[in-house]
């Protein structure tokens, strides 16, 4: 079971008066990282992503889930971990871990750039006095926590395999609120859930929730779609389309355009021509 492992309520001290006096940005970072090298407590997961496959990595059991909630995609969002508007746009402070080369950064910059450009969400760069923000970190697979947490929330972008435009928008997409499609309350209309062929251990990750669909259809296509055979056991599918057991799915380049239309029904996004509002580095 996967625990909340970041609370940064309780920053030290010393971290707070440097930031109140204006401190360089560098000693932030450094003070940054030493809190969570050396105060956070990661979790090991048993995580079923498969990091072997660079090229189509399996985002199944992705989800970090606190230890005193039990929170899931749209309903918590009806509960207060939406993040919250400012004027017309959602600032989601973020900090992206040092432990990335340039161009692996940038590909991180690059996925939190296609929802600035596309919707209200925008990310900004971390800086002192935000309490609340994603820390973009190298750790063990491709996960994050659905919604926003209080005081800071990792999403791990492993090198050896999450760094690709789609599964940077499907771990934001978590932080941001949303579930895999294969969960959504209407699912049944549209698939059908093998269980028989799913590993045990990650049925789990089939179960329905009572998702806030946003007027929106299922999407084969969603950044948020399993493939056909994720967690499979056996090698045989684990879901399949009702309308056409064929049809394969889940391999996403990047967001459908219902995926983009949720975050703007979600966070209430005002239409409007698509700005240059860009992600620093
Ligand atoms: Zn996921």
């Amino acid at each position: 079971m996967k625990t909340q492992i970041l609370n940064l309520n309780n920053w030290p001290r010393c971290i707070l008066v440097l930031c109140n006096f204006g401190f360089v940005e560098f000693l932030q970072i450094v003070l940054c990282n030493w809190y969570f090298i050396f105060s956070a407590k990661p979790i090991k997961y048993k995580t079923a992503d498969s990091m072997t496959k660079k090229e189509t990595a399996v985002l199944y059991d992705d989800i970090a889930k606190p230890k005193t909630l039990s929170r899931n995609a749209d309903p918590c969002t009806a509960k207060g971990c939406k993040w919250p508007k400012s004027g017309s746009y959602v600032y989601v402070p973020y900090f992206i871990s040092e432990s990335y080369s340039q161009k692996e950064r940038s590909i991180i910059i690059r996925g939190l750039q296609s929802f600035n450009v596309s919707t209200c969400i925008r990310f900004v760069p971390w800086k002192c006095g935000d309490r609340d923000f994603i820390y973009i970190e190298n750790k063990d697979g491709c996960w994050s926590y659905v919604g926003r947490q209080d005081g800071g929330q990792y999403i791990s972008l492993n090198k050896g395999g999450c760094l690709h435009q789609s599964v940077v928008q499907h771990e934001v997409l978590h932080a941001l609120g949303f579930n895999h499609e294969q969960v959504r309350s209407d699912r049944d209309t549209y698939v059908r859930i093998l269980f028989e062929n799913i590993l045990p251990d990650l049925k789990y990750n089939f179960e329905k929730i009572e998702t806030n669909n946003l007027g929106t259809p299922y999407d084969f296509n969603s950044v948020m779609e399993y493939r056909n055979d994720a967690a499979s056991k056996n090698g045989k599918p684990t879901i399949v389309a009702k309308c056409n057991p064929n049809l394969k799915f889940g391999n996403a380049k990047e967001m459908s355009a219902n995926d983009i239309l949720r975050i703007k029904r979600l966070y209430e996004c005002c239409e409007y021509p698509v700005d240059n509002y860009t992600v620093s580095n």
